[in-house]
């Protein structure tokens, strides 16, 4: 029986050593110092993945505008190893999920309005909050529900402390890897580069041997309809939201709409984003 397909969602605010808005922005000088960070984070998972007896991985960039992961990073990876980059996807940080047996979300992080994690934030700086059913959820929730509805658990999850409080009491099957722990939104007590790859190693292994023997987490599976309530940062990009159809305006920035799944409620999610953001906040 060919081993575990396993797809992997790398974003950057929760990869090991990294803090600031300034190492998070390509335009930004910091940014070139930072991404060899990223890139080593998921060069050691997927060799870790392939090492565990994976079947295929593919590698989806998640990060800003998904060009962080370049494709000459791939060279040296066994050759059945593929990257999503750019983007624009249907399905963003979750594209190309189906058909996978295993996600993992790796260099992720604390959902907006989190208190003591490295960039608290929900997809933009417009989101206020998110929530799925009246349980408030990040990017992280949203993909995990995501891959459930396609009957895919998440095998790893890696981030600071603030993420693992955040996923552990949905997420608790699911193997976790710290990679730092925040002192505000834009500092941290970093774990030792060395530990970060080590444990990372492992969890990926653990995962997907976890699979290969049937003893993986159970898919994230969220009951449908999908009630998705999204809270803006400014009254006019709920304004601008409310012409989403069936959009029910909840409080002054908030809208709601309700969905027949997750598959939906994500792309209504993504829909009402970009109908209610690039406003500045005055
Ligand atoms: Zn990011």
């Amino acid at each position: 029986m060919p081993g575990p397909r396993v797809y992997i969602s790398v974003d950057m605010e929760g990869i090991g050593g990294l803090v600031d808005r300034r190492q998070f922005l390509p335009e930004e000088r910091e940014y070139e110092r930072s991404r060899p960070h990223m890139i080593r984070e998921m060069r050691t998972v997927v060799e870790a993945a392939w090492a565990a007896g994976a079947s295929r991985v593919l590698v989806n960039d998640s990060h800003d505008g998904m060009l962080n992961l370049a494709y000459d990073e791939l060279e040296g990876l066994p050759p059945a190893t593929e990257l999503i980059s750019g983007t624009g996807k249907r399905l963003q940080m979750g594209e190309g999920l189906v058909g996978h047996d295993v996600a993992f979300f790796i260099g992720y992080h604390a959902r907006a309005g989190t208190a003591g994690a490295i960039m608290d934030h929900t997809y933009t700086g417009d989101v206020h909050h998110v929530a799925l059913n009246g349980q408030e959820v990040g990017e992280c929730g949203l993909n995990a529900y995501l891959a459930g509805h396609f009957g895919i658990p998440v095998g790893v999850v890696s981030g600071d402390q603030a993420l693992y409080d955040e996923a552990h009491p949905y997420l608790g099957e699911t193997e976790f890897v710290v990679t730092k722990w925040a002192l505000g939104r834009k500092s941290a007590r970093l774990k030792h580069p060395d530990l970060v790859h080590r444990e990372l190693s492992e969890a990926a292994s653990r995962a997907v041997e976890r699979i290969a023997r049937g003893q993986g987490p159970k898919p994230l599976v969220i009951p449908t309809p999908v009630t998705l309530e999204l809270g803006f940062m400014t009254t006019q990009g709920t304004d601008l939201a409310m012409l989403y159809p069936g959009a029910a305006r909840v409080d002054g920035r908030t809208v709601e709409v309700t969905c027949p799944d997750m598959e939906q409620a994500y792309l209504a999610f993504r829909a009402l984003l970009r109908l209610g953001t690039g406003f500045p906040l005055y």
